[in-house]
Formats: structure tokens, C-alpha cells, sequence
């Protein structure tokens, strides 16, 4: 009961003594015949485990350990193979060892898949999670919970002022869910963050070019720079909106993305 499958097989399939088993095994021999020197169908197989541990090597980004460990067995079972590793003995089962390699070099094949999977979707998460600056060219001239006499009780959202007509981008990506007029925030628009409970809101505006409902992405181009509304010169007024309720201060949200306004 210690011993592996394999040597079992190899028994059972001597041990048969029908005589399918044995025209069985006559062809087997032809078959062997025919590709004369040892093991040479298998060599397409060797070849596509050397692509797959090629592939392995490339697509494993996300974790160093696992990275190291799995291309590591993978290589030398590629470097068993190409290097004649093989037992090619008279009671080595060739066809028991081809079937074994193909199902091997499938399970390769599948890990492959799935770590490309994964690897795309960590992708895909980085980048929703990566928020940019929303102009350039600007100094902070308001920041949030300041008081003066345009804004009373305490400033809802973070003034970036610069040149009127400056290229105001999306922050992170996003659904648009307002694009308006509306009183103090002059030409306005909201966006629905994709990674995050967040509303970005930008006030303001000379010029808004999305849409409701358009899905935009970090650094996509939605409007330009102006001075409408409740406003003394040209700049824009950025909102962070938890869950789309009342306004937070949006600086500590830049940070966590690694942005430093
Ligand atoms: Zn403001």
C-alpha cells in the first residue's frame, strides 16, 4: 500500500492476460516503432511546459514568494525534461508517462489561466484605486472648515485656482452622475467613484464636456477651469462626498491615494 500509483498501474497492466490486452500492447510496441528513438512525441509537451514556466515567470506579479516558488518548480521539471531527466528504462510504461506529462502540462496550462485572471483583476483594482491631481498650474487657495465672508461657516471643499480655461481631468475613475448649473457651485459636476463610496464634485466650471452616465478615468479630460457661481476668480472647487451625503475634507482622501495637493 506504500507504493505509488504509478509502479501499481505498470503491474496491473502486465498482469492482464486477454487477448485485447495484448494486441493492445503489440500496437503499442508498433507505435513505438515508428517513432524510433526514445520518447520523441513527448517532446511537444516538454516544449509547452517551457512556454508555460515561461509564462508563469511573466505573469506572477503580484506575489514574491509565490512567484519564487512556483516558477522555481517549474523550471526544474523543464530543465528535467530538456536535460533527458527521464527514466527511459525497458519497464518504463511510455504511454502511462505521456498520459501522466499531457495531464501535468494541462494542469500547468490552467494554473497559468488563473494566475492571468488574477493578475488582471489586481490590475484592474490598482488601477481604480489610483486617483490623479484634477489640474495642474493651480495654488490652494481655500481649504476645507475655513472660514471667511464668502463662505461663512466653513469652506465644503478644496480650491485649486489657476489660469481660467485650465484642463480639469477626473480624479479616479468613475460613473458622471450630474452635470448643471447649480447656484453657488456654477457649472457642476458629480461623479460616482468605481473603487469607492465617494462623490466628487467639481464647482465653478467655464465648460463641463461629459455626460450623465459616462464612465470616465483617472485623468480623462471633463471640463475646464472658470469662475461661475459663488465666486471670486478662476479656480476649481473640488467636494469629497462619503457615501454621496455631506461633504468630508477631501485632503485626507487625496493622501490615501498618494496624491498631495
Ligand atoms: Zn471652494
Amino acid at each position: 500500500m506504500s507504493s505509488s500509483p504509478a509502479p501499481k498501474r505498470r503491474l496491473d497492466v502486465r498482469h492482464q492476460s486477454t487477448e485485447r490486452a495484448a494486441q493492445a500492447r503489440g500496437g503499442r510496441r508498433a507505435a513505438r516503432r515508428r517513432t524510433s528513438s526514445a520518447f520523441r512525441p513527448s517532446m511537444a509537451t516538454i516544449g509547452a511546459l517551457a512556454l508555460v514556466a515561461a509564462g508563469l515567470g511573466s505573469a506572477i506579479i503580484s506575489d514574491r514568494t509565490d512567484s519564487g516558488t512556483l516558477s522555481g518548480d517549474y523550471q526544474a521539471l523543464s530543465a528535467d525534461a530538456s536535460s533527458g531527466g527521464f527514466d527511459v528504462s525497458r519497464d518504463f510504461d511510455r504511454e502511462l508517462l505521456e498520459e501522466q506529462t499531457k495531464a501535468q502540462a494541462d494542469q500547468l496550462l490552467a494554473a497559468q489561466q488563473e494566475l492571468q485572471v488574477a493578475t488582471q483583476a489586481k490590475a484592474d483594482e490598482l488601477k481604480a484605486n489610483q486617483w490623479v491631481l484634477p489640474v495642474t498650474g493651480y495654488h490652494i487657495t481655500g481649504r476645507y472648515g475655513t472660514t471667511n465672508s464668502l463662505w461663512g461657516k466653513g469652506h465644503s471643499g478644496l480650491d485649486f485656482a489657476g489660469p481660467s480655461g485650465s484642463t480639469i481631468v477626473a480624479i479616479a475613475s468613475g460613473t458622471v452622475i450630474a452635470v448643471k448649473y447649480s447656484g453657488n457651485c456654477g457649472n457642476m459636476t458629480q461623479f460616482q467613484l468605481d473603487a469607492e463610496d465617494l462623490v466628487i464634485m467639481y464647482c465653478h466650471q467655464s465648460r463641463q464636456v461629459v455626460k450623465v452616465g459616462q464612465h470616465v478615468v483617472a485623468g480623462e479630460v471633463v471640463g475646464y477651469t472658470g469662475s461661475t457661481g459663488r465666486s471670486t476668480g478662476p479656480h476649481l472647487h473640488v467636494e469629497v462626498k462619503p457615501g454621496g451625503g455631506h461633504s468630508a475634507d477631501p485632503e485626507p482622501y487625496f493622501h490615501d491615494h498618494n496624491v498631495y495637493p
